[in-house]
């Protein structure tokens, strides 16, 4: 089968065997895969600072057709449409019971790695999936645009769930970097909340996606935003800030934007540095890291897109051109997500 595989200097295609499920697991044929720019912070670390071995097939956001299906499971048929969780955990523990598998405290060490972040990934013909509970049904939503919803509007729906109770309905939610997850953010925060919504990106047809998103104002990426957010906060600055960035500009950026006892969600893993200590942050912050989401909020995203109320803005390539997707996502030139649809 075809598979487009990364091996520490760079990107190709190759033609590799393609998997067979063994007892309990899962093959699909990939109908879909999304690219995120996780993937090109994996490409720009060096293959020694990776917590496993390279060459991998990339690719952490998938949807398929189930065309294998391994002994032992039931309530899985050839033909089912499905998305995949990614996250796995050991599945054993409180935490993956709980469905908070992106948190397994064991998942790492028993070398439990994602589908295109350690274990082989989504772009290619076909994907194996360790374990049947992964998979979620699309009940009839569009393959290229449920992709996404597996990581950019999976982890965007975790870390707004988790940042609502510090969101009061007449409150503002700042959201910094409009991309993939950031433009999903936004219509999730519109459908779950009444709250104002600003966003800001450098680019200026990010800012217009935003808009078209929900959002009430978008703002060019400068050091006067934290001004412009408390003129439009009646002076008290934002409820809740997501940065889906993370550098040391957005994270300042962030921290000056904020009220007292508000929430900064760190979502981007850029390479920046947040400064905590009392007078760096407003008194009473909260500072959370989000990392992807649980088993329920991938079955709440999917429906969230079921009702019509997110909708992924895509861009779609062909296997052969992800190399090419993947420079335009490193530019800032695509808007909303890259999808590949082998
Ligand atoms: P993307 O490239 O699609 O979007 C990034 C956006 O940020 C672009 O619109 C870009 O114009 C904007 N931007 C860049 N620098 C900016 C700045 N200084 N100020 C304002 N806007 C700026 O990326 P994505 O796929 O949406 O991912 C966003 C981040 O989230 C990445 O760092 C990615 O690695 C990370 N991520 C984290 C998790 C997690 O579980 N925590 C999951 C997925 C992705
Ligand atoms: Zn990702
Ligand atoms: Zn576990």
């Amino acid at each position: 089968m075809r598979a487009v595989r990364y091996d520490g200097t760079g990107l190709y295609l190759s033609d590799i065997p393609a998997p067979v499920a063994g007892p309990g697991q899962v093959v699909l044929e990939v109908t879909a895969a999304g690219l995120c720019h996780s993937d090109l912070a994996v490409m720009s670390r060096p293959p020694e600072a990776l917590p496993y071995k390279l060459p991998i097939t990339l690719g952490h956001e998938a949807v398929g057709v189930v065309v294998d299906v391994g002994a032992g499971i039931s309530g899985l048929a050839e033909g089912d449409t499905v998305a995949v969780y990614g996250p796995h955990g050991c599945g054993a523990c409180r935490t993956c019971r709980s469905g908070a598998e992106n948190h397994c405290p064991h998942a790492r060490w028993a070398g439990i790695l994602p589908p295109g972040l350690g274990a082989d990934g989504a772009l290619a013909d076909y994907l194996l999936v360790p374990h049947s509970r992964h998979l979620v049904p699309l009940r009839g939503l569009d393959p290229v645009r449920a992709a996404p919803l597996t990581d950019a509007g999976l982890t965007s729906y975790h870390a707004v769930r988790s940042a609502l109770p510090r969101l009061p309905p007449d409150g503002t939610a700042l959201l910094i970097g409009i991309g993939g997850l950031g433009h999903l953010a936004v219509q999730i925060l519109r459908a779950l909340s009444s709250a104002q919504i600003i966003a800001v990106d450098m680019a200026a047809d990010k800012r217009e996606l935003a808009l078209r998103c929900g959002a009430d104002t978008a703002l060019p990426s400068t050091d006067t935003v934290p001004d412009q957010v408390r003129d439009l906060t009646e002076g008290v600055g934002a409820d809740v800030v997501f940065d889906f960035v993370a550098s040391d500009a957005t994270l300042r950026m962030a921290a000056r934007s904020l009220r007292p006892g508000g929430e900064i969600s760190i979502v981007g893993v850029g390479e920046g540095r947040l400064p905590v200590a009392v007078n760096l942050v407003p008194l009473g912050a909260v500072v959370r890291t989000p990392y992807w989401g649980t088993q329920s909020d991938l079955v709440d995203v999917l429906a969230l897109a079921r009702e019509g109320r997110i909708t992924v803005e895509v861009e779609e390539y062909a296997l052969e051109e992800t190399p090419l997707a993947y420079e335009r996502l490193a530019r800032g030139n695509v808007r909303g997500r890259a999808v590949v649809n082998p």
